[in-house]
């Protein structure tokens, strides 16, 4: 299966819910996917005054949105591409099980794992743990890192994704969990460069969407004129979400057909089998204006 739109209502909702407050933002995309367009657009109008509000400690300028004429037009324009790096943009070659089995051993692998059977946020995990220990824990990590550096693969359709995208004169940024080393290597073995490319030295990493709002920032554009792509349904689409982008799933296997997934309050605007897909995609959905 290829590409699939995953919300009939949630053009609305994603074209004009606030943005750069991932408080409001998170409220409002939860209210969103439950109400008629109607109440969307009220709720919305509540939700957007809210976060202007004189007292709001977060105040933004934006200019208030023209509902009727979103309505009529269901594309939505797009001005940038954020894509994950491993997995996504490279043949995903890290065995996060094994790297998790090693940090964590094998018993409190089996216990984290079945409280947190969509995945295990290992960096998160070993924040709490004692500086030595996470010394340990991130030379385990790093160790794993470098050996998918040393097999690291382009994702076939990148190179013709990126051509298109240049095409349109759409902006392209990458935001990973890897280190910054991981990210030079990719770009010189790659030959296409994407700015911004943040790693794990920025200081929040996925889900946390704080990456992707400093993309946006940076190039003077809204969340929601932006498509978060990747490989992670926990990392990517809710980094996404909680950003107020679009967000498109890369799920080469299908892995996110099962039920460990089925619980997850994530649910991606588009998935995808295969990068190629992408094309296609922006082609079809969205009005490519930089
Ligand atoms: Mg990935």
């Amino acid at each position: 299966m290829g590409i699939m739109r995953l919300s009939s209502s949630g053009w609305l909702n994603l074209k004009w819910s606030p943005v750069f407050n991932p408080i409001c933002r998170a409220a409002g995309r939860n209210r969103i996917f439950l109400l008629s367009a109607f109440s969307t657009i009220h709720s919305t109008l509540s939700l957007y005054s809210s976060c202007h509000h004189p007292s709001s400690p977060h105040r933004y300028s934006f200019p208030m949105p023209n509902f009727s004429s979103t309505v009529s037009a269901p594309r939505g324009r797009l001005r940038g591409v954020v894509f994950d790096m491993d997995g996504t943009l490279t043949v995903p070659v890290i065995d996060f099980a094994a790297m998790h089995k090693s940090v964590l051993g094998d018993e409190e692998y089996v216990r984290i794992k079945s409280l947190n059977p969509s995945g295990i946020d290992i960096l998160h995990i070993i924040q709490s743990w004692a500086p030595e220990k996470q010394r340990r824990a991130y030379e385990v990590i790093a160790d794993f890192e470098r050996q998918g550096i040393d097999r690291l693969q382009i994702m076939p359709g990148a190179a013709e994704l990126c051509t298109f995208l240049d095409s349109k004169n759409i902006r392209r940024g990458l935001i990973t969990r890897n280190i910054k080393e991981a990210v030079d290597i990719f770009h010189q073995r790659f030959g296409w460069t994407f700015h911004p490319a943040l790693s794990r030295e920025f200081g929040y990493y996925k889900p946390n969407p704080a990456p992707l709002l400093h993309i946006c920032s940076s190039w003077d554009v809204l969340p929601n004129e932006v498509i978060m792509i990747g490989d992670s349904l926990r990392d990517d689409v809710g980094c996404g979400k909680q950003a107020g982008a679009f967000t498109c799933l890369l799920d080469e296997t299908g892995r996110y057909n099962s039920e460990h997934y089925a619980n997850m309050d994530l649910e991606p605007d588009f998935k995808v089998s295969t990068l190629g897909e992408v094309l296609h995609l922006l082609n079809a959905n969205f009005e490519l204006a930089p």
